[in-house]
């Protein structure tokens, strides 16, 4: 296990010299209606300089995956009548970052695959592929019997980012974290929800440069992000789900329901099948976010007196005694010194006094001590090809 996590590490902290680094995405990440999508990769590299990117795209519709034969629709989509697409721009081998984009107006269900590629003169290095899609969603599927074909009222998970370049209900995702977005019931459109979402999401996994989004910052090729139909609703920690929400996310491991109307965030502890709420409109909203999402992603408890102080996380970040997080903590190599209790609650956990993100409500937290722990050995699952 730690050979394996060591191998992913390596290449990502040491590098190359002379290796470009590229990165991509498209924008805006998901919308519901026709509209102008930008793919925009920018790369760097100070030795030799950039002399050319390119962006490949291949566009198609999406569908159930119910084509020919007998087949039931599926949550996660397919791809059919796929084309490709692309750009190439070229640089004077400049040696600060350069960007290329790709347009693309997407109409009516598109499905849209996409990878970008940096070259030197003397190396290249390319983006790992994602799928994401656009344009009004799919709505009915059609199941083919030997006696002839019906149409049923159906909808697909909407990937956001997807990780793959082979879209299909066939895919593998048991080493993804596929996240769930859904519009809770006080959202005034779904435009507003996918308006409300970008800012969420792309934060944590791409711009933010506070401390308590470098775990998803740097980890963000496990996650897959995506958006579902109406039917959540929250308010407080009261959660319902009526189709076609309640249907769709049974494609995800952990679905957030998005909503403005202010109450307090709330999460199920949930490993697989968990949800939360996060309110778009505060000024904290990604980080509210990922809290949240420690609870119903990760089955971390509360560190803060007066919180939900239970976990189900591996190791517990939470725990019923002295003795049981002295114990966890040797097996972690923390110290046992650090065990304290939450209050007079009865529960302890292990404090090193820095800034944590299931306990201090700050930007500068991060994942630490005992969920740290337990975020390292989710990893190693999904590594391992099984994150639940
Ligand atoms: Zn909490």
């Amino acid at each position: 296990m730690r050979l394996l996590l060591l191998s992913v590490l390596l290449p990502l902290f040491a590098g190359c010299a002379g290796t470009p680094r590229i990165t991509a995405i498209h924008d805006p990440l998901y919308r519901a209606e026709n509209h102008s999508s930008t793919i925009t990769a920018r790369a760097t590299e100070t030795r030799d300089g950039i002399a050319e990117i390119t962006i490949e795209a291949v566009v198609g519709e999406l569908t159930a995956c119910s084509g020919s034969g007998f087949s039931l629709p599926s949550l996660i989509p397919c791809r059919t009548g796929a084309s490709a697409t692309g750009v190439v721009c070229t640089f004077a081998n400049v040696k600060t970052e350069v960007a290329c984009s790709l347009p693309l107006g997407l109409t009516d269900r598109r499905l849209v695959t996409y990878r970008a590629t940096a070259r030197t003169a003397r190396r290249s290095a390319s983006s790992p592929s994602v799928t994401y899609a656009g344009g009004a969603p799919l709505t009915q599927a059609r199941i083919a019997f030997p006696f002839g074909t019906i149409t049923v009222p159906w909808e697909t998970a909407r990937p956001v980012i997807w990780r793959t370049d082979a879209p299909s209900s066939a895919t593998d995702r048991g080493d993804k974290i596929d996240w769930g977005f859904v519009p809770d019931a006080d959202m005034p459109t779904y435009r507003a929800f996918t308006d409300d979402l970008q800012p969420m999401v792309l934060p944590l996994f791409y711009t933010d440069t506070n401390s308590f989004s470098t775990w998803t910052r740097v980890w963000k090729d496990v996650f897959n992000v995506w958006a579902g139909p109406t039917g959540g609703d929250g308010e407080g920690c009261t959660r319902t789900f009526a189709a076609p929400a309640s249907t769709v996310r049974a494609a995800f491991d952990g679905t957030a329901i998005l909503h403005r109307n202010a109450f307090r965030d709330c999460a199920s502890i949930s490993l697989g099948g968990g949800a939360g709420t996060a309110q778009t409109n505060l000024a904290d909203a990604p980080w509210v976010l990922l809290h949240e999402a420690g609870h119903f992603l990760f089955g971390l408890g509360d560190e803060y007196v007066g919180g939900g102080n239970s976990s189900i996380s591996d190791p517990k970040n939470v725990v019923g005694s002295k003795g049981s997080c002295e114990s966890t903590s040797t097996t972690f190599g923390l110290p046992t010194s650090q065990c304290v209790q939450i209050g007079s609650s009865g529960t302890w956990r292990n404090d090193d006094g820095q800034d944590t993100t299931m306990e201090d409500r700050t930007l500068s937290s991060d994942w630490r001590t005992l969920s740290s722990k337990a975020l390292g050995n989710h990893l190693s699952k999904c590594i391992n090809g099984a994150c639940y």
